[in-house]
């Protein structure tokens, strides 16, 4: 007996691209290892080598004042708190020296929507970390704050871009997409970019030749068919631009948060929402797994549920870690985390090339193990899904 989610699972894995109708049934499945096996696939199918990925960067919040208000955040400060900080030149640059003495290459620079510093402020910042480090990747400021520097400078989101990347501004990061469905945003959030907005910034620095990648935050208040309505704008914006380098998705951290009520999501739901996604996003080549919120062990399993680099080294973590629940790992732990499952570790940069030495074939690391055919007959229910 065929499984009912079967035939999408084989049209996928063909390359078939899923509708919405689609990726819905099987958001609703619960066959956990037939969807990870079809995501499984499609990675060794996208991604053939003996290879898996990590990235060694440092999240730097500039920042914690915000004129927003998420009630989902718990790093946030409003603009008078006590507590509100805007880091120094030289803080700055005490952390990025670490980041470069730790062999990373990239730094991570986002902050709250701080309510007075100028559009120069920002380029200021950038070109001094630019002289100063000239081979660190500035990955920065999520499409929130693009959209904030806007409505501060009143000046047109291309002006605002271009003035960014001319200032050093390498790359954009996806934060701050949680579920692209305003129905969603508005009851999570005011103050802050809806929908058609955040899409914008990426496709106008997209169209400035530059490359960001996509996140979804999810299991609070969206249903599963807000889910794919998320993964289906994504999947409509790369089509237009083929600008998305990658897609990273965790589950809600309610700890200290105005939205602690809500149950955390566990491993089920987060593996099951990975796999879709892979499934989903045909035309987005790289999926991160997110060990920071999933832990070690969930996050090593991703790379088998569609998953293929294992994310940031994560030098410093702060939004995540200020609503309780982080995870930290080492270097040589993700490193082993990517052999035990029978891959190679390399480093990559932002734009997903090995930019380490090529370490030839590894004769102490097992085989990945063969891709498992999808299932032909119905396979067991592992737990119910959600918390
Ligand atoms: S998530 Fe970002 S925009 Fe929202 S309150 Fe926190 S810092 Fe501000």
């Amino acid at each position: 007996m065929s499984t009912e989610i079967t035939p999408t699972l084989e049209k996928a894995v063909a390359g078939g691209r899923l509708t919405p109708e689609e990726g819905l049934r099987l958001l609703e499945s619960t066959d956990l290892l037939a969807l990870g096996q079809a995501a499984d696939a499609i990675t060794r199918r996208l991604h053939p080598g003996p290879y898996r990925t990590y990235n060694i960067d440092r999240n730097i919040n500039y920042t914690n004042a915000c004129t927003a208000v998420c009630d989902f955040c718990a790093f946030y400060r409003p603009p008078k708190h006590p507590e509100v900080y805007v880091l120094s030149r030289e803080v700055l640059h005490q952390k990025i020296a670490e980041t470069v003495e730790l062999g990373g290459d990239q730094i991570l620079l986002q902050g709250g929507l701080h309510p007075s510093l100028p559009l120069e402020w920002y380029e200021e910042m950038l070109a001094d970390l630019r002289s100063h480090f000239p081979t660190i990747n500035i990955h920065g400021f999520s499409p929130p704050e693009i959209h904030h520097f806007t409505k501060l400078s009143k000046l047109p989101l291309k002006t605002v871009l271009e003035r960014l990347k001319a200032a050093g501004l390498g790359s954009l990061p996806g934060g701050g997409g949680e579920i692209l469905v305003d129905r969603v945003r508005a009851e999570i959030t005011r103050g802050k970019v809806m929908t058609d907005d955040w899409l914008n910034v990426h496709r106008v620095w997209h169209e400035l030749g530059g490359r960001s990648s996509a996140t979804m935050m999810f299991g609070h208040v969206e249903t599963l068919a807000e889910r794919i309505e998320h993964l289906d704008r994504l999947r409509q914006l790369q089509d237009e631009t083929g600008g998305l380098t990658a897609f990273i998705c965790w589950t809600f951290q309610p700890e200290h948060t105005e939205m602690a009520h809500i149950p955390p999501s566990g491993a089920f739901e987060y593996l099951k929402t990975q796999a879709v996604a892979r499934l989903y996003l045909d035309n987005v080549a790289n999926i991160q797994s997110s060990w920071v919120t999933q832990g070690e062990k969930t996050g090593q399993v991703a790379l088998f549920f569609g998953a293929n680099d294992m994310g940031s080294l994560m030098i410093e973590e702060n939004v995540v870690s200020s609503a309780g629940t982080v995870h930290h790992l080492t270097l040589d732990s993700i490193r082993r985390c990517i052999r035990e499952a029978g891959y190679i570790p390399r480093q990559r940069n932002v734009f997903y090339q090995f930019i380490d030495e090529d370490p030839g074939p590894d004769p102490d690391a097992p085989s990945p193990p063969p891709a498992a055919p999808l299932p032909s007959h119905s396979l067991p229910v592992l737990a119910a899904g959600g918390s």
